[in-house]
């Protein structure tokens, strides 16, 4: 009789490695409840939440909305696969096209995934046009489309690649805002242009107009697709349903995830029926993507964002709160040298020899959170549901934790 391998008689070796894999450099906090604006931790203490959970939770902690679409939803139908037919997916596509340049969606649980969609997207039209060696994607120093092996070779810092060599082959990474590098990294491999129209993790930076119309034309004089992360810019963070709508730039190829989900694991790559002539069946494909709860809680996100007042809040909003931080940097230029963004992806760039993680630290030791962006950049993401009292207790906080390192 053959031995039976389990636990018992398996000896494994006893060692101190963390049982979660430690890649993450984590704040010493747990959260316990989350409430609008407002996050809780294991001692009961509020934090106001400028992080968002990385520009997911657009609405907020437990959106009484979202909470009920969830637990509707959950009591009904989670999952059933891509093998049958899905009136969800093509209820909340359906929506996505009619506020989009999109003709067509494919729902997935990341950014990540929805980022190679797109990828995949462009590869599969070239090949569809009987070009297939047209496969490479220019792309820009400063961008980030998340951690697949695909991924940081889209965006190859070294601090994402390291270790993980050999790269996936197809981009070439060129100067952010260079029309002539564009021009001059075009070859007749090249396939499309790929762009966050306002980078996030790269250090909060918007694209000028300028910038994306000239990408336009340059896509259109070379017959390349025009290709758009929006996963962090998206869904209504620009202060516009998606960013490029500020520029006037229509993108062939887009995607989205984070506050698509509000807060529920989900992403989307758009595109027009042109640039998804090659995404034919069994061409690509997904085990959860756009199952049952994912489309309730996106069609529940799109209902609020929606709503006429939604997105010129935002706009609002985000106004007052531009202001005031370009106050700060007015007020205290040996910390902060700059405030960048759009809508509610913010970020103020901190002075040499201020490190940008030390304030946030000092932040978060007086109740705001706020996340690291490149360039020294303190990014400041808050829930797009934010009003008055959140900005003024933000600003406080912001300027209490300057007036104490100008006094140390
Ligand atoms: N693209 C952009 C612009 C992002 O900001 C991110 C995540 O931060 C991603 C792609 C990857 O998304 P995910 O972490 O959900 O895979």
């Amino acid at each position: 009789m053959m031995p039976v391998m389990n636990q018992k008689n398996m000896m494994k070796q006893k060692n101190d490695f963390p049982v979660v894999m430690p890649v993450y450099a984590r704040a010493p906090i747990a959260f316990t409840h989350g409430k609008g604006a407002y996050l809780f931790d294991d001692t009961g203490r509020r934090y106001l939440d400028f992080v968002a959970g990385v520009a997911v939770n657009a609405l907020g902690h437990c959106h009484p909305r979202l909470v009920q679409a969830l637990s509707d939803q959950a009591s009904q139908l989670w999952h059933v696969s891509n093998l049958f037919s899905a009136p969800a997916q093509e209820a909340f596509a359906q929506r996505l096209i009619d506020n989009s340049f999109a003709d067509t969606a494919f729902f997935t649980n990341s950014g990540v995934e929805a980022w190679e969609c797109g990828v995949k997207t462009i590869r599969r039209y070239f090949d569809t046009i009987g070009q297939p060696d047209r496969y490479r994607i220019i792309t820009f120093h400063g961008g980030f489309h998340g951690r697949t092996l695909t991924a940081i070779s889209a965006a190859p810092q070294e601090k994402l690649i390291g270790g993980f060599a050999p790269l996936v082959d197809g981009f070439d990474y060129i100067p952010w805002g260079d029309l002539d590098a564009v021009r001059a990294a075009i070859t007749p491999q090249t396939a499309a242009l790929h762009i966050e129209p306002v980078q996030g993790e790269g250090g909060v930076r918007p694209a000028s107009t300028a910038f994306l119309k000239g990408l336009r034309s340059i896509a259109d004089e070379h017959g390349l697709l025009l290709y758009f992360d929006e996963i962090q810019c998206g869904m209504g963070r620009s202060g516009t349903l998606f960013a490029y709508e500020q520029a006037g730039v229509l993108p062939d190829v887009m995607c989205l995830a984070k506050g698509i989900g509000g807060g529920f694991p989900l992403g989307a790559c758009l595109a027009t029926a042109q640039a998804a002539a090659g995404m034919i069946a069994g061409s690509h494909g997904s085990t959860y993507g756009g199952n049952a709860l994912a489309m309730a809680v996106g069609q529940a996100v799109l209902d609020e964002m929606l709503q006429p007042a939604f997105l010129k809040n935002v706009r609002r909003v985000a106004a007052i709160l531009t202001a005031g931080l370009q106050q700060l940097v007015a007020d205290y230029p040996a910390l902060f040298v700059e405030v960048r963004g759009q809508g509610l992806l913010l970020g103020l760039r901190c002075a040499d020899g201020v490190v940008n993680g030390d304030i946030i630290v000092a932040l978060r030791h007086h109740g705001l959170l706020a996340a690291p962006a490149g360039e020294n950049v303190v990014r400041l993401l808050p829930p797009l549901i934010i009003d008055q009292p959140e900005i003024d207790l933000a600003l406080s906080i912001l300027r209490q934790v300057v007036i104490e390192r100008v006094a140390s």
